[in-house]
């Protein structure tokens, strides 16, 4: 017992060095194809912090159901091909692919094709998403740099940054404008 215990510490202590965090890929969420796809030119100069304005969840299951919810709304309501965001963080510490590394997002009006847009489920106004969220979107950004998709020399900034939006919401943005290589 100790020493499964011991063999899952070592296991997660040696996914945090590689700098990735736990990513739910769309089969697992159950995604539907895109209607298209636009190519990415990588590595991107920028990295955009988004929340859903949605519910937050705690578990895979849930989180799962809402990123479906999400892509549903972005397909049939707004008419894109797929869901917007390259990727999503739940409060259950998974991230949750979106359009992914290598596709362009549709997440921050003239600013999509030169960035990641990672985006965290739920409504960050009042309250700041959990300790485990906020390691994995951490995670996530260095993740980027070490696979070449995001710049050494990235810029971090927040949806309302480059555009006409309270998005990430007031508390979150408060947190990630602390961040490293934030810059307005
Ligand atoms: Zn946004």
């Amino acid at each position: 017992m100790l020493l499964l215990t011991r063999v899952v510490l070592l296991s997660a202590l040696c996914a945090a060095a590689l700098g990735c965090p736990r990513i739910i890929s769309r089969s697992q969420w159950r995604a539907r194809t895109p209607r298209s796809r636009v190519p990415l030119r990588t590595p991107v100069p920028y990295v955009i912090i988004h929340h859903t304005a949605g519910n937050r969840c705690y578990t895979q299951a849930s989180c799962s159901e809402q990123v479906r919810g999400i892509q549903n709304y972005h397909i049939n309501k707004r008419g894109w091909s797929d869901i917007g965001y390259n990727f999503l963080i739940g409060e259950d510490g998974n991230v949750y692919e979106g359009r992914g590394w290598s596709t362009r997002g549709a997440h921050a009006k003239n600013w999509n094709s030169r960035s990641l847009g990672f985006s965290f489920l739920g409504t960050f106004t009042n309250g700041v998403p959990n300790a485990a969220a906020l390691n994995a979107a951490r995670s996530l950004i260095q993740c980027a740099v070490s696979k070449g998709f995001l710049s050494r020399s990235y810029t971090l900034k927040g949806h309302r940054n480059v555009s006409l939006t309270s998005c990430p919401g007031n508390d979150l943005y408060r947190v990630i404008r602390q961040w490293a290589r934030f810059k307005l």
